[in-house]
């Protein structure tokens, strides 16, 4: 395969362009264990403005930034409610329970990503007198936005956090695609991360940087959790090279974010006009579609031939960012229908 790629496997494939490559280079950097680097402090405290929080935490990955928040949230033998299909229960290796000593309380996830309250509710436990012993105490309660590239009904958010304070819990939003939430939603970024105590943002995903999480929340949760950070391994010396490019698409990469999604339901629409394909929803940069099952490894390897990568499997995900195009959505239908025909041919 040579020349341009359209790949459709997720939005963390995305290289750094020119302009972040220029950033990067010209980054200032120090040794950010000692606090020196002065382009990680300067992306922690854009960062920390820019969501509306006091205080803002650079870590190597989104994996990394969702445990170190949940340390920082709970200690040993608390208990944090999350989704079943969450990736920090589900996606993380198990690391609340592995490493954070924190006992997960999974809750089934709707099919619009949400937990249903009464079932939150309910799963709270008490450690009133005479109960202290017997639970882990239940201390965070943790969602995820975007889900599967659904953006969460904003009322849901302000309900599920609404209940959660007023039982004493903290919140958590792993919000690695928070930005295409924000976007899709027209709010800000401090509006998207306003309902939370604490929010982990991935850059590496749809805002294109090559590597970098930011987790932002109170001063004294941030203090925790960067030595969480250190105890995790994810003190970085000279990080302000990453986070030069952070910075970069920060400013550079949010807004076009839009472009995505428009990708996202021009290809859904393409797509939906193929009679063997069946698109399954879409939502902000992602198209779910299901091909008949004996063709998903054939027309993998069609596409694979022709520069173009999908995992194709029964529900396939297909993923837009910044290094493909609405004429590459055209290109990756047209692609589809070829191979459809060509099946029809040999068949009959
Ligand atoms: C990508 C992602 C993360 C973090 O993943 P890393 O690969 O560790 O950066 C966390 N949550 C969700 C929903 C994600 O998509």
């Amino acid at each position: 395969m040579t020349g341009h790629i359209i790949d459709l496997r997720s939005d963390t494939v995305t290289r750094p362009t020119q302009g972040m490559r220029d950033a990067m280079m010209a980054a200032q950097v120090g040794d950010d264990v000692w606090g020196d680097d002065p382009t990680v402090n300067s992306l922690q405290a854009t960062v920390a403005e820019r969501s509306g929080k006091e205080a803002a935490l650079f870590l190597p990955s989104g994996t990394q930034s969702n445990l170190a928040a949940l340390m920082a949230h709970c200690e040993r033998g608390d208990e944090y409610i999350v989704g079943q299909l969450a990736h920090t229960y589900k996606c993380e290796g198990g690391g609340a329970a592995v490493l954070g000593s924190i006992v997960p309380q999974p809750i089934e996830n709707e099919a619009d990503g949400t937990l249903l309250l009464h079932k939150v509710a309910s799963a709270i436990k008490h450690h009133g007198p005479g109960l202290g012993a017997h639970y882990a105490r239940t201390r965070l309660l943790a969602l995820e936005d975007t889900f599967n590239g659904q953006v969460l009904p904003a009322g849901y958010v302000a309900e599920a956090t609404a209940q959660a304070r007023e039982r004493g819990l903290a919140t958590h939003l792993d919000g690695a695609r928070i930005c295409n939430a924000a976007v899709a939603r027209g709010e800000t970024l401090a509006q998207a991360c306003e309902p939370f105590d604490s929010v982990s943002i991935c850059f590496s995903k749809g805002l294109g940087a090559p590597v970098g999480s930011v987790l932002v929340g109170p001063r004294a949760f941030i203090e925790r959790a960067h030595r969480w950070r250190k105890v995790l391994g994810g003190g970085m010396r000279q990080a302000g090279f990453l986070a030069g490019a952070c910075l970069y698409a920060l400013d550079r990469h949010f807004d076009r974010l839009a472009q995505d999604h428009a990708n996202a339901e021009h290809l859904a629409k393409g797509l939906g006009e193929i009679a063997q394909v069946t698109v399954k929803g879409q939502g902000t940069n992602m198209v779910f579609v299901q091909f008949p099952e004996q063709e998903c490894v054939p027309l993998q390897e069609y596409l694979a031939e022709r520069g173009m990568l999908a995992r194709v499997t029964l529900t396939t995900r297909l993923v837009t960012h910044l290094d493909v195009t609405t004429a590459d959505m055209d290109t990756f239908v047209r692609a589809v229908k070829q191979y459809f025909n060509l099946r029809e041919r040999i068949s009959v």
